[in-house]
């Protein structure tokens, strides 16, 4: 009988082993437990949506909760049907229920085509915690993009003309985020038309991460997949708009040229997770298949947001931070450069140390630019302006005339903890 202490010879995977948890995971933990300590935090971490699921769309819930099956891998068929009407209605792409994916989330379905695809992984920076670690689990090579804020932290043309043109028939996947996450910037128009043409030249496999697309604070979202129709696969789900990320509900919509990819990813999921939850997808019909109380409900949220993404992008301005104004999603991407020498007094070099003594000192907990890509000495931090009861202002902005803005009064009223925040971190950088 072997001895209990005799060593046991296996070890972790060496593209594991020293991969922290995901960043934003971390920091919900880290303020989740300093609340059971006491303290007063402002959660300003997660980049989670603060609106209830709409009452329809759980209530399909309820009703299907006796959905027991498996259901097919690829997704069930009136869900892929509804989501491709959904791209009809609202970008105006033609596709059929063939070409759409389900997954437990989009964030799964990116790793999946990680894992599939044979290529170049180009990402600008910032971009989203994830995609990076997932290259990494996977073996792949990475390719940051450095942007700059006064582009709006933007992939240019220009920027992927310069990558690809260095070795022209590298297969490559670019993936981009709009409304993005870090930054709430996104792009216009004729860039998307642009970068269309570079991929195009180029075969470069474009992943549009479309998740925040509904909530663009106008509601003026548009989709890179209507230029560039064959090379784009878009990646989409019901975490941001339906305010249901704990669902874990992702869609991924193809081109009919890349139906392979779809095919060996659903080879993937078959050995892996088997098919997305089965009640969550029936209840998702009836979010993809809208109607008007769901447009109100949009039409709220991103009224919300907007005030929102105003009020505070002009109160983190008059601290002296420089960042770019929002135009979707929830998020804040200052730079505390003006800073620098005062943080240095504290002994704090790099962003990752200067958003501990912000968390530290004032109970504000925002994630580090470099979890985005960043540069560790740049002093960027991404701020989530969803530290509020989003049933309640939702309610409240259903009382106020549709057509009027929400102002400073609202933010007072209904999003406290974030005019507290931005009030504390007002002092004490004034009092540094
Ligand atoms: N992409 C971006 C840019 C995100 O911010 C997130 C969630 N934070 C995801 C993808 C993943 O979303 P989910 O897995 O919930 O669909």
């Amino acid at each position: 009988m072997a001895n209990k202490h005799e060593k046991i010879y296996v070890n972790l995977n060496l593209n594991v082993r020293g991969l922290p948890p995901s960043a934003t995971l971390q920091i919900n933990e880290k303020s989740n437990s300093l609340i059971e300590q006491g303290k007063t935090i402002y959660k300003l971490g997660l980049g989670q949506s603060p609106f209830p699921v709409p009452e329809s769309v759980v209530e399909a819930l309820r009703k299907n909760a006796h959905q027991k099956c498996y259901l097919p891998v690829k997704g069930l068929p009136e869900l892929k049907e509804a989501v491709a009407s959904y791209n009809m209605k609202f970008q105006n792409i033609k596709c059929t229920g063939d070409d759409i994916l389900i997954g437990p989330g989009s964030k799964e379905l990116l790793f999946l085509l990680q894992l599939v695809y044979y290529g170049d992984l180009v990402i600008p920076t910032p971009s989203w915690v994830s995609y990076s670690p997932q290259a990494r689990i996977i073996g792949r090579n990475v390719q940051w993009v450095p942007t700059h804020s006064y582009n709006n932290w933007r992939m240019t043309p220009e920027k992927l003309e310069m990558i690809c043109r260095t070795d022209p028939d590298r297969p490559r996947i670019l993936i981009i985020n709009y409304p993005a996450n870090p930054t709430g910037c996104t792009y216009t128009t004729e860039k998307l038309k642009e970068l269309a043409e570079v991929a195009r030249k180029y075969k470069v496999v474009l992943i549009s991460d479309e998740i925040y697309g509904q909530i663009h604070h106008k509601g003026q979202h548009v989709s890179i997949a209507r230029f560039y129709p064959e090379g784009t696969i878009i990646s989409s789900g019901l975490s941001k708009w339906c305010g249901a990320g704990g669902w874990r509900l992702g869609t991924f919509t193809f081109p009919s040229s890349l139906r392979w990819m779809l095919d060996a990813m659903a080879i993937v999921a078959s050995e892996t997770y088997t098919a997305t939850s089965a009640p969550i997808q029936y209840a998702a019909i009836r979010a993809f298949e809208g109607g008007s109380d769901i447009e109100n409900y949009l039409h709220h949220v991103r009224r919300i947001l907007r005030a929102l993404g105003k009020i505070f992008y002009e109160k983190t301005k008059e601290l002296k931070l420089t960042l770019p104004k929002p135009e979707g999603a929830f998020y804040l991407f200052p730079d505390f450069s003006e800073y620098r020498l005062k943080f240095r007094e504290y002994g704090v070099l790099t962003s990752g140390e200067m958003c501990k003594l912000i968390l530290d000192k004032t109970g504000i907990a925002m994630l580090p630019g470099v979890d985005f890509g960043r540069p560790p000495e740049e002093l960027t931090a991404r701020i989530a302006y969803v530290d509020f009861d989003g049933t309640k202002a939702l309610e409240a902005s259903m009382q106020i005339y549709k057509h009027n803005d929400l102002d400073d009064s609202f933010a007072e009223l209904y999003t406290p903890n974030l005019v507290k925040a931005f009030k504390k971190l007002k002092k004490w950088l004034n009092d540094l």
